[in-house]
């Protein structure tokens, strides 16, 4: 259960002087949607405690608020959980002054470990890592596409052009303020290649802050958007045919305060930090079921679009699904990372990384080797090379994903067999209700959501 700050008092009548009237504590769903709980300031300190009631049913909310009793230990509606707030997360919105706003965590009834916190299960793999010595720092870029509430268009272009940041002055000003004051850092902001579409880098922190950040940068940017008369859509895809969103992930692993990803064997990889690359490698099929996985993610992942569609790893190669991003002498050491494409607003946080870390941490494990990376496009080759090659397409389909999960013991024992249950009995229900649907109504349907 996480700890409270003794001077809880003190920061309830100090967030109430500031004219703070509501703390919402936000948590991330299957679908990666956040849901949440706003309790009057006058309640902080109780709740801080003893949490606020939920359904245990939010774990079994598909993408369209449709609840789904597919999974056996949640196939009815009795049953009631505690939402803990975070309180070392706790901070005043500068974009919605009369909010505070924290991070939550679910435990059982009783106060119990509750095996379908997603949160916990991220907990868990970093307590794994450090066991063994390791360290991980994680981050994600954000893209996401700005629409007029009012109906006017959004002047577009040209792409990474300052005066497309322009035609949104007023929210690129107000963003940085609201996101510094917030707490979070930045890397940059910048106009992205899609009509209107727009992208900033969140800072590397360690799993579980990269993962609260990620939550509170999406509420944000929300806010930012809505002051101005904008709305933000994260869906990975905003229509069927153009530019997706990704929200690529950036993670670097670490042993004794030294980066492993950079290092004197080949490609610039130390020993430990190529089994890392080449655990991610092995199991991206199946940590793609994860961290790309609504209906419209898959369809996202293609040839050409930087987004990334097939299971391979290269160095800066802005095709890869895995984009190794060494150090130089002028970023140093330091800086390099690998950058997960694969990955979009639709991924659980938590889930994610904790996958994410089990399979790197396996591959550091067994000592794993890589292949040699892929420069080019795998996409502008002709099928026969790409069997020659070994190059296999990313899941193309959400059953595709299914099915590469349910072969992944490893992901399925990361997750813990309560919250794998969960997580695909959602996937089967958001698979059946697209089923029914036009790729037009699935992408218009997922607009909104995260
Ligand atoms: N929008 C692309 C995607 O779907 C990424 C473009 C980029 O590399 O920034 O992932
Ligand atoms: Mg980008």
């Amino acid at each position: 259960m996480p700890d409270n700050p003794p001077d809880l008092a003190a920061r309830a009548s100090e967030l109430r002087r500031q004219g703070i009237v509501g703390v919402t504590i936000v948590w991330a769903d299957n679908n990666g949607i956040p849901r949440s709980r706003t309790v009057p300031i006058a309640a902080l300190e109780q709740v801080a405690e003893r949490g606020v009631g939920v359904t245990t049913l939010l774990s079994v909310f598909d993408s369209h608020d449709s609840i789904t009793f597919g999974h056996e230990g949640l196939s009815t509606p009795s049953g009631d959980v505690r939402l803990m707030p975070v309180m070392e997360r706790l901070v005043a919105l500068r974009g919605q002054p009369a909010f505070a706003w924290t991070i939550g965590q679910h435990v059982a009834a009783d106060g119990t470990p509750w095996p379908y916190d997603q949160r916990s299960i991220l907990a868990r793999q970093v307590e794994a890592a450090a066991q063994r010595g390791l360290r991980f720092q994680a981050g994600w870029e954000l893209e996401f596409v700005l629409s007029p509430a009012d109906g006017r268009p959004l002047p577009t272009g040209p792409a990474y052009g300052p005066v497309a940041l322009l035609s949104v002055d007023e929210f690129a000003a107000d963003l940085l303020q609201d996101l510094e004051a917030n707490g979070l850092r930045i890397g940059q902001l910048h106009a992205e290649y899609g009509p209107a579409q727009f992208e900033l880098s969140l800072a590397p922190a360690d799993p579980l802050r990269a993962a609260d950040e990620q939550l509170l940068a999406r509420q944000t940017v929300h806010a930012a958007a809505r002051a101005h008369g904008l709305r933000a859509s994260f869906a990975p895809l905003v229509t069927t045919t153009g530019v997706g969103n990704g929200w690529h992930l950036h993670t670097s692993v670490w042993r004794d305060g030294r980066n492993l990803l950079p290092g004197t064997g080949d490609h610039g990889l130390s020993p430990e930090g190529e089994g890392y690359l080449a655990g991610l490698l092995r199991e991206l099929p199946a940590l793609t079921a994860l961290t790309a996985p609504s209906v419209p993610s898959s369809a996202r992942l293609r040839p050409g679009y930087w987004s990334s569609a097939y299971a391979i790893w290269g160095v800066q190669n802005r095709e890869a699904a895995l984009r190794y991003i060494p150090g130089t002498p002028l970023l140093g050491a330091d800086q390099a990372n690998v950058e997960l494409k694969p990955s979009d607003a639709s991924a659980n946080p938590y889930l994610a990384l904790a996958a994410v870390i089990a399979a790197g941490l396996a591959g550091v494990e067994e000592k794993l080797s890589l292949p040699a990376p892929v420069q080019d496009n795998p996409g502008t080759w002709s099928e026969e090379q790409r069997a020659a090659a070994g190059v296999h397409r990313l899941p193309a389909t959400p059953a595709e994903q299914a099915a590469a999960l349910e072969r992944s013991t490893l992901l399925q024992a990361a997750l813990g067999p309560a919250a794998y249950g969960a997580f695909r009995a959602v996937r089967d229900a958001d698979r059946a209700w697209a089923a029914e649907r036009s790729a037009e109504e699935v992408v218009e349907a997922h607009l909104w959501k995260y």
